[in-house]
């Protein structure tokens, strides 16, 4: 997290915000209520904490939203590894493509990641950065077995519990949970 500096991940006008321990808004939905946000650097942290990512690992991100989780995941897996991480909502991932260009080991897919990435799968690990209401099938089908999977398994309201499972076989094994809130996946019609 030294190494990765915020400020370049949130738009202008909320430099001032780039530090605190608070997700910063990017985009609000016609509903009025936020879209896509930087997510709290602890909540972050704990998550990456969680997923473990190791240098040499591919990793699946579902949310690039501002990009800043997807440069610490690059850091983490270093050279020899691989990050693709996919955002619903293009104009966020072409920013936050920009921002990340500098970062050789990345893919920012436009798209829906419920479906994941079968081209660029398996995973060692994929964490979803927006409330889920449920796991995908196509989360536990891309990882390698005893990869991990990090999700904020999310009611309507927003509030929900940031569970981490461990792929056993076809299942998955809880493994922890830490209550969180997280804005939600959507679908393309919204
Ligand atoms: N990881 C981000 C925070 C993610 S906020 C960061 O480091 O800044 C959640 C993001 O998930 C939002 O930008 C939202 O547009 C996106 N999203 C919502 N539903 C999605 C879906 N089905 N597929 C991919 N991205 C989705």
């Amino acid at each position: 997290m030294l190494r990765v500096d915020r400020r370049k991940f949130v738009p202008e006008q909320a430099a001032h915000e780039a530090y605190v321990d608070a997700p910063v808004i990017l985009k609000v939905g016609r509903d009025g209520r936020p879209s896509s946000t930087a997510s709290q650097p602890t909540m972050v942290a704990v998550m990456l904490e969680q997923l473990g990512p190791k240098p040499g690992h591919r990793v699946l991100e579902v949310g690039t939203a501002s990009g800043y989780n997807a440069a610490l995941l690059s850091h983490l897996v270093g050279d020899g590894g691989h990050v693709v991480t996919i955002e619903i909502d293009r104009e966020l991932a072409t920013l936050a493509a920009g921002r990340l260009q500098h970062l050789h080991n990345i893919d920012v897919v436009v798209g829906d990641g419920r479906v994941g990435c079968a081209t660029a799968a398996p995973f060692n690990g994929i964490i979803v950065t927006a409330g889920a209401p449920e796991v995908a099938p196509a989360w536990i089908d891309q990882l390698v077995p005893g990869g991990t999977l990090v999700v904020p398994i999310t009611t309507a309201d927003g509030h929900g519990q940031c569970i981490t499972y461990e792929r056993s076989g076809d299942e998955l094994v809880e493994l922890w949970r830490v209550p969180c809130g997280f804005v939600p996946l959507r679908g393309e019609d919204g």
